[in-house]
Order: structure tokens, then sequence, then C-alpha cells
């Protein structure tokens, strides 16, 4: 629960599930050897490497393959990974500074300061296999016997709660949110949740390839069932009627695109309707025992699922509720720390089977990236010191200004938006906070308890402890100073109740800030990245809230309708894109991400013209690159997305991901930018060029 993924709106992220897969259980897992390419792929390139280029491409008809042609030859996807790209290469280099910090504090000495003590404990165990092999399934065994000691439905609250604390969305998900109409509150929500495969259509759809996942996964959870200690024969009747019962809550759920409208999630309740509606759970119980502090009333996101749910607790019968929640526990916490058997499954099904993925990645990943996980700003405070110079912080805070700066231009040369929204476009814009690299207050994790040698109890302290945190939070004021990324991360986000941008230190290196590129190659690649992330404010999804982070509609009739049809030009154009085989773009999941890619580096380019002209440059002459600055920039972006991604992993990413696949980050977007097809004289009616071309912001 509570974290983003399960999240009522999900924070805009720069990237999805490439890094991310699936359900929360599925995240963090892979290992054995390190591949060919592990060694070589961790230095960082430059803003523009010609050697990504493949110069026989035109790059008016296809300016991926230009601009990435030749990248996925020099590096192949490693068979530890889903796919590949300059992302891959910076997230790998950054593992390995961590991975140096963590070994400096593994060994257990009286000189280490407390929270040198918990992240170096927390990796030491994790690393420990034996201890985790020697104590087998033990550490669960007070989890599993609260299940089978059940005996009536009415027992079931206190098990549910129980599970919330330590990511087990057993029936549904619950946690703390921003109220959307009064971003000063915090609030309880409870949302659909309850099942193991990534989206509610994996259940739903016909066609032989989801008819085959849906039978891998019961044979999955079968296996699973089985290395619990159940006999063959009933592990495969359990996992029969789990399916079913997981069906029956997928029926229930709101599909990913229609989540993406905040007042289709949004059904502020009493508790004492939620009680009506779904006696089956006794919720001011859950919520006590959860710690969650006295509330009269919370977010029902989705009330017919709830009700649902509701009548299906009653329907279903005790033994197969006890079946689902053993299921729901072996595949909530997390598999690394389990032992090897159980471990290998979780990776066959969600790694192999559901992305493609052919090994696990090294162990010693999966654990730094757990510890990161765990105690994110603790390690992020030694990297920061480490890794982040004050310089790159104050050359951000100058390039947020730039971009911020353009978008105030932009919205004055819009022809489509009256006055009016336009003065309360301004208004929202000059309220966006700016974060730059890490929080000014970092968190406090003395509460929270790491026990060298016990892996899971670590692991499973450590949701718990954020889990308590993030309830703590209800009913007080919203700090907003609070980061939900970690400094290391790779990642950029927007959060529309917080109207803030976040640029973790993570992302602000080579190639995207690269201290010796030109600035062309440095707006084009942060740059965009920057006004991606602004222009997330003012999407399909963030134009819904105001300057203060409320959902309100600050938009005229008419403007708001001539928005929505400028985005169906680009719902369209990334529709029509293939994902894979016969899978297309969801253009409309997408839509939030296109419009802030595209508007993200239009921006990028006119803060680049205010700067040429500023520094007085020609955009137009050639330097020693061979590139005109022009041509330097859309480079720059296209070398954000270089690489490849593998099928499975395309099939699951149309399906859960709002992102589009990396080469159509690229090409969808300078196919919108007539600046792009002047830089590398292009013929309008060329591919890159087409005549109708989308353009929102
Ligand atoms: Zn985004």
């Amino acid at each position: 629960m509570v974290k983003t993924q399960v999240g009522i709106v999900a924070i805009c992220a720069l990237l999805g599930v490439l890094f991310t897969i699936g359900t929360p259980a599925a995240r963090a897992q892979t290992q054995t050897k390190p591949s060919a390419n592990a060694e070589r792929s961790n230095q960082l390139p430059p803003a523009l490497e010609k050697k990504f280029m493949d110069a026989t491409a035109d790059p008016c008809v296809n300016f991926a393959q230009y601009a990435c042609g030749n990248f996925s030859k020099l590096y192949p996807i490693p068979a530890d990974k889903s796919g590949y790209g300059p992302l891959y290469i910076v997230d790998d280099h950054t593992e390995d500074a961590l991975h140096a910090l963590l070994e400096k504090v593994e060994a257990d000495s009286p000189t280490r300061t407390a929270n040198e003590q918990k992240t170096g404990d927390y990796y030491a165990t994790c690393m420990n296999k034996d201890a985790i092999e020697a104590a087998g399934l033990k550490p669960l065994k007070a989890e599993l016997d609260r299940i089978a000691a059940l005996k009536s439905k009415s027992e079931l609250t206190a098990l549910l709660a129980r599970d919330q604390l330590i990511n087990v969305n057993a029936f549904f998900g619950y946690g703390e949110q921003q109220d959307f109409k009064d971003a000063r509150k915090q609030i309880a929500f409870v949302d659909q949740g309850g099942l193991g495969l990534p989206e509610r259509d994996y259940y739903l759809r016909t066609g032989a390839a989801d008819e085959k996942i849906r039978q891998q996964y019961v044979q999955h959870v079968t296996k699973m069932l089985k290395l619990l200690g159940e006999p063959d024969a009933e592990a495969a009747s359990d996992a029969g009627k789990i399916m079913a019962l997981e069906t029956a809550l997928a029926k229930m759920s709101m599909d990913v695109t229609s989540r993406r409208d905040p007042m289709s999630i949004y059904h502020p309740m009493t508790v004492t309707e939620l009680a009506a509606i779904a006696p089956a759970v006794a919720w001011t119980s859950l919520f006590t025992q959860t710690g969650t502090p006295p509330i009269t009333d919370l977010n029902v996101a989705n009330p017919e699922f709830v009700k649902g749910m509701n009548a299906l607790i009653e329907s279903t019968d005790l033994e197969t509720i006890k079946a689902y929640l053993r299921w729901q526990l072996i595949n909530g916490v997390p598999a690394l720390a389990l032992p090897a058997a159980e471990d290998e499954e979780h990776f066959n099904f969600y790694g192999r089977l559901l992305s493609g993925q052919p090994q696990q990645k090294p162990r010693w990943k999966r654990c730094v990236q757990a510890t990161d996980g765990a105690l994110g700003e603790a390690l992020g405070e030694v990297y920061v010191k480490a890794y982040f110079p004050a310089e790159s912080k104050q050359k951000t805070v100058q390039m947020v200004h730039d971009i911020e700066g353009a978008m105030d231009r932009n919205i004055d040369t819009l022809s489509w938006m009256s006055a009016a929204t336009k003065v309360k476009a301004k208004a929202k814009l000059h309220m966006v906070a700016d974060k730059i690299g890490y929080p000014d207050h970092w968190r406090d994790y003395s509460a929270l308890k790491v026990v060298r040698g016990d892996e899971l109890g670590n692991a499973m302290r450590a949701v718990e402890f954020e889990n308590n945190r993030e309830l703590a939070k209800i009913g007080k004021p919203v700090d907003r100073g609070e980061w939900d990324m970690s400094p290391p991360t790779i990642n950029a986000y927007y959060n529309p109740s917080m109207n803030d941008i976040n640029f973790p230190a993570g992302i602000l290196q080579s190639p995207f800030f690269d201290p010796n590129a030109t600035d062309a190659e440095i707006y084009g690649h942060i740059g965009g990245i920057v006004g991606h992330e602004l222009t997330h404010g003012f999407d399909d999804q963030g134009r819904q809230f105001d300057g203060n982070g409320n959902l309100s509609d600050w938009w005229t009739a008419e403007d708001a309708k001539k928005f929505e049809a400028m985005t169906d030009c680009e719902v369209k154009e990334y529709g029509g894109f293939t994902a894979v085989d016969d899978v297309k773009v969801n253009g409309k999941l997408t839509l939030g991400e296109n419009t802030a890619d595209n508007g993200g580096l239009r921006l990028a380019y006119m803060a680049l013209v205010t700067d040429a002209a500023r520094k007085g440059f020609d955009l137009n002459a050639r330097d020693a690159s061979g590139f005109t600055p022009a041509q330097q920039f859309f480079l720059a972006h296209a070398q954000n997305w270089c690489g490849d991604i593998r099928p499975e992993q395309l099939r699951l990413g149309a399906q859960t991901d709002e992102h589009s696949p990396q080469k159509f980050r690229i090409v969808g977007v300078v196919q919108n930018m007539p600046e792009f097809g002047q830089a590398f004289g292009c013929k309008t009616g060329q591919p890159m060029m087409p005549v109708n071309a989308c353009r929102v912001w």
C-alpha cells in the first residue's frame, strides 16, 4: 500500500515500468551471473555520442534510426535486463557507486554512525544467502500461523490490517493521500487491489497470448503454494480457486486508462457510509489496528469495487480465502528475502515469462536496490556528499528557471487559449515548487530496527516503517519538502497535489547533464526533461489541478474543449504506433506522458533560442562536431531514448505503462516540431515532417 504504484494519482515520472516491473511484489528481482556487457557498460556516455548514430539513415525518414541506429549493436540488451538504453548505463554506473558506499559500511564495527549501521547491516544481511537458506520459511511462520488460525470471516479484519502494513494488498489497497480537493489535508484512502497479475485486463482479455499467460500464472501460484507445504493436488485446486477469486476482483476493478481521470477515483465518504457498503470488513477496527489516527471520513476511490469485494468475501468459503491469503502473503513479501527455490520461481514468472528477461541480476545489484528502497535517504545522504557537486545543483536551478521562463512566454503565444485561462495558467506556473537533487531535511530512520542476519524481518520491518510513516500523516499538515524518490534515482517526477517538479541527483549526471557538453546538447537533454516534468502540470491530468494542488476547474469551458481537441491529435498520432506484433500503443493511456514529451522539448527549444541570443551564437552554424547547435539539440534529446526493449516487456508496457516505447519518444516528438525539419533540411510531407503535426503546448 501507500506506494505510488497502488496510489491514487501516480506521480508523473519520466520513466515507467522499465525500472519497476508489474506488481509491487514483482519489483526488485533478479540474480546470477553478470552479463558480458555489465563490465563495459558502466562508463557514462557524453551528451552526444556519435558512436550511437547510424549515419547511413536519413534523419527526415527515421530520426530514431539516425540518432540511435548503432546503439543496440554496441549494447545488446544484457541477459539480466528486459530492455536497455543510455538510462540503464547511468543506472548501472550509479549502482556501482552505491555498491562501493555500502561495501565500506557492511562490516560490523563500533565506529559506524547509526545510519551506516542500518544501511551496512541491511545490505550485508541481504547478501547473506546462506543465512536466508538456513532460515527457510521460518521467518514467515508467524504470518502463516495467523492465517491458519482464522476460524471465521469475522476474524478477517485483523489479518487484513496486518497485511496492509507489510505491503500485502489482499482484496484491497489502503493508504494515505493528499485530499484532491484540499491539498492541505492528508486523508486515508481505500482502493481496489488484490490481484497478482499486473493489471485487470490480464484476467479478462481473450486471445491465445493472454490465455497462455493465465495458464502460466495458475501454474506459478500452484508451485508457490507447494513451496509453502501444500500437497500437489490441494495446491492445484487452491490455485484454480484463487484464479477465480482474483478474476472476480478484476471484473470489479477499473482499468488503468480510466484511472487517469482523478474524478473517477475520488469518492469522499464517511467511515459509517463505508461500513454500510462493505460490512464484511470492520473498518474502524482496521484503521485502529494499522495505527491510523482517528478518522471520520476518507476517499473510497472505487466504491463499486468495494461493494463487489464485500459480496465476494461473503460468498467465498473460508478455506478458499485462507488459500488466497497464503498466496498473497508469499507474493507480497520481497522474493529476494526468501529461499532460492521461492525466489527463482517468482523470477521465473514475473521476470522471464512476463518481462522476457532471461536471467536474474547479480545479487549485489538487487541488494543495492533493496537497501535504496528501504533506507533511501540514509544511503542518499552519503551518495549526495560523495557524488553530487554543489555546482550541479546551481546549474540545474538556472536551467529550471530558464525553462519556466520559456513556459511563461509560450503561454502568451497560444492562439487557442483565452486571456482569462492564460492568467490562471500563469498563476499555476508561478506556484510550481522546484526541488533539485535531494531534500532539505533528511528522513529520520531511528525507529527502524535493522537486525544483522534477519533478512525477511528487515524487509518486512522496512515496509512497515514506511507504511506507519505514511499513515501517521493523516490529519496532519502537509510537509511540502518531502520527496517520493531517493536522491540516487535515475528519474524525475511531477506531483499534481504538491504542484512540484523533482529532479533527484541521479538524473543530474551525464549524458543528461554533461558538464562538457555544448549549451544546445544540455538543453536537448536535461532541458527537455525539466520541460517534460513542468508540462505534466498542464497535461490531461495535471491541468485539472490548480496552483495549490487542488482538483478544481480553472479553465473556461471553451478552452477546456479546445484543449481536448488538441490532445486528441496526440491520442491518434501515438495510437497509430505499433508497440509489438499486433499490439498498438494506447494513445489515451500514454497521453499525459506524450503531452509532456512534446511540450517539454518545445520549452527546452524556446529556452535554447533565448540562450543563443543572450550568448550570441548561431543555432544554424556548424561547429567542430560537424553539427549545428539546432541539430545537436535534437540529437541529444533522441539519445535519451536509444536502445531496445524485449517483446514481452513491450507487451507488458503497452498494458500498464503510461510511457510510450523509447523509439516513439523520439519520432513522436520530432514529427510535431517544424524546428526539427528546418534543422535537418526535411521537406514537408516526409515522415519526420508531416503535414498534420500536433501541438498542445
Ligand atoms: Zn512523465
